[in-house]
């Protein structure tokens, strides 16, 4: 049965900005699965042996090195280890990096989403800071109430902007992206 998508959320990797975690042998994606493995995440046997199943441990459903490469992690209708509270209706996409994305990571993530929004229409695109629990209980995720900065931009303003890099979050300034 599929599993109903509510939100695709947006994460970093808190790893350095520009620096790819893939090569050596190994992609991005293998690496940040020996990162949750150390967590202590695990993916159920089942849904690991019917996909990407060198993958045992990743919480995430795409993960995008600085090359732009989209690496697919979790099916779609496996639930995901991503976001405390929100993993079994929701989508997980990590950009490699913390605050600042290469001109063809923000291109991947662009086409990404365009791709989840005609196949999941209501669902909310947010990034993980968005869905920290308001404490205040004013109905609004305050800065103060970020439990994390992840993924390092406004995923409201990135929309707001129809997709374009944000120019403070990309790798080399607006020229590089041009
Ligand atoms: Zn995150």
């Amino acid at each position: 049965m599929l599993r109903s998508i509510e939100q695709i959320v947006i994460h970093c990797s808190a790893s350095l900005n520009g620096r790819s975690l893939g090569g050596g042998g190994q992609s991005a994606a293998e690496v940040m699965d020996a990162w949750h493995s150390r967590r202590g995440f695990m993916r159920r046997a089942a849904a690991c042996r019917a996909f990407n199943p060198r993958l045992p441990a990743l919480g995430y459903h795409w993960v995008i090195d600085c090359g732009g490469v989209l690496e697919s992690g979790r099916s779609i209708d496996e639930p995901g280890a991503h976001v405390a509270g929100h993993n079994a209706h929701s989508i997980g996409i990590c950009l490699v990096g913390t605050d600042a994305f290469t001109a063809s990571q923000w291109a991947a993530l662009a086409s990404q989403i365009r791709y989840l929004q005609r196949r999941f229409p209501t669902a909310h695109i947010v990034g993980h800071r968005d869905l920290s629990p308001d404490l205040n209980g004013d109905g609004n995720i305050s800065p103060n109430e970020y439990r994390k900065t992840c993924p390092g931009f406004s995923v409201a303003a990135w929309l707001a902007g129809g997709m374009q890099p944000l120019p403070r979050h990309l790798i080399g300034g607006v020229n590089a992206a041009l």
